[in-house]
Parts: C-alpha cells; sequence; structure tokens
C-alpha cells in the first residue's frame, strides 16, 4: 500500500493521513513535519530549511529528495508507507519513482483531496496547532474547549509561522503552480484519484477508504 497524499495547504491532508495510517498501519511520512522537526532540534537540516519555509517557499529538491529516499529504506516502510507533502515538483516524483522501482517498488495510489481557495485561505489563517503533540484546531470551525489550550494534553496551542495571511497566499499560489504538473503526471500513468474535501471530514475518510478497500481485495 504505497499511497502518495495530495491536496493543496489546508485541503484536510493531515487529518485524512491520521486517519489512514490508523487504519491501514502503514507510517506517515510529512516532509512539512520533518522539517518542523529539524527546525525545532536545531540541526543543520532544519537552518536550511527554516529561511525557506518561512517565506512560503519550496526547500530545495536535493535536500528533501535526500530525507525522504532515507526514510523510505527504514524497515517500517516494508508493507507500505502514506507519503503526505511529498512529492511537491515533478523532479520529486521523478527521483520517487526511481527511489522506489530500485527497492522493486512504486506509487499504487495518489489521492488529491480537492477544496476551493477560498475556502482553504479561511481554513490555513484560522489554524492553530498544540505545541505538545501536533494535534490541529480551527478559531472558528473546530476550536478547542478551552482558548488556547489543547483538549488533548493541555498544550499551549500556536500558529503555525507560514499560516500568516501574507504567507498563506504565497503558499497556495506556488503551490498550485505547482500541484498541475503533478496531476498530469500520476494522471498519466493512471493511478490518481481525486477526492472532493468540501465534504464532512468523516465523508472524505469514507471515500478514501472505499478506493483503498477495493484495491485489497
Ligand atoms: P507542509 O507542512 O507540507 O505545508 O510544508 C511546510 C513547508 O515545508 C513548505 O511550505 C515547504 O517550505 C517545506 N516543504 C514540505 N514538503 C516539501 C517538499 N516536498 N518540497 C519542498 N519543500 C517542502
Amino acid at each position: 500500500m504505497n499511497i502518495v497524499l495530495m491536496g493543496l495547504p489546508g485541503a484536510g491532508k493531515g487529518t485524512q493521513a491520521d486517519k489512514i495510517v490508523e487504519k491501514y498501519e502503514i507510517p506517515h511520512i510529512s516532509t512539512g513535519d520533518m522539517f518542523r522537526a529539524a527546525i525545532k532540534n536545531q540541526t543543520a537540516l532544519g537552518l536550511e530549511a527554516k529561511s525557506f519555509m518561512d517565506q512560503g517557499a519550496l526547500v530545495p529538491d536535493e535536500v528533501t529528495i535526500g530525507i525522504v529516499r532515507e526514510r523510505l529504506s527504514q524497515a517500517d516502510c516494508e508493507k507500505g508507507f502514506l507519503l503526505d507533502g511529498f512529492p511537491r515538483t515533478v523532479p520529486q516524483a521523478e527521483a520517487l519513482d526511481a527511489t522506489l522501482a530500485d527497492m522493486g517498488k512504486s506509487v499504487e495510489h495518489v489521492i488529491n483531496i480537492q477544496v476551493e481557495q477560498e475556502e482553504l485561505i479561511k481554513r490555513l489563517t484560522g489554524r492553530r496547532i498544540c505545541k505538545e503533540c501536533g494535534t490541529a484546531y480551527h478559531l472558528v470551525f473546530n476550536p478547542p474547549q478551552e482558548e488556547g489550550k489543547c483538549d488533548k494534553d493541555g498544550g499551549e496551542l500556536y500558529q503555525r509561522a507560514d499560516d500568516n495571511p501574507e504567507t498563506v497566499s504565497n503558499r497556495l499560489e506556488v503551490n498550485m503552480k505547482q500541484t498541475q504538473p503533478l496531476l498530469d503526471f500520476y494522471g498519466d500513468k493512471g493511478v490518481l484519484t481525486n477526492i472532493d474535501g468540501q465534504q464532512h471530514i468523516t465523508k472524505v475518510f469514507a471515500d478514501i477508504d472505499a478506493l483503498l478497500t477495493n484495491h485489497r481485495k
């Protein structure tokens, strides 16, 4: 079960990724999370990634491809994986194909969660995340019980540096430009499925689940 999850920032990739990895027991590989962890730990990778991320720009392909290649070679990826936020460029997609081919594998499903731009801006600028566990809330759509605190562990909620209104517009623009060639790339290979991301969270997952369950049969 080798899956790539796609969708513009705010489309609900993180939410659906949690559900997919729980049900199908595969690792969730998010390049954004890997970069944020590297920044938090002040590693060389983190220092390099931070300047790009703060501007809403993409981290250079050679850096990103390197960390994904290393991650995919780990034992827990043997029975499958869910890639989230990678690939974001055609060179990354080609590098992924080459890496997987070396392992006798391929991308089996590319799931594209579709949401309109206006809705994405609303979702992203209101997003708040727990410092402790990473759970995402929304000031209006999904507020915590107590303002500024995580329902799960009481951790402080913060706004991602790249979720401010100026950066959000740039991120969406960069992403839209980059995404179309990828959708074409995977569409041509016949592995792409579009999912309506403006439905209720449980219905979005039901659609994804139906696709993956069919695959198993
Ligand atoms: P995300 O959490 O997926 O929205 O990613 C946050 C930021 O991390 C992006 O705006 C980029 O700066 C960087 N990033 C994450 N994944 C990639 C990727 N595949 N290629 C380049 N940059 C990435």
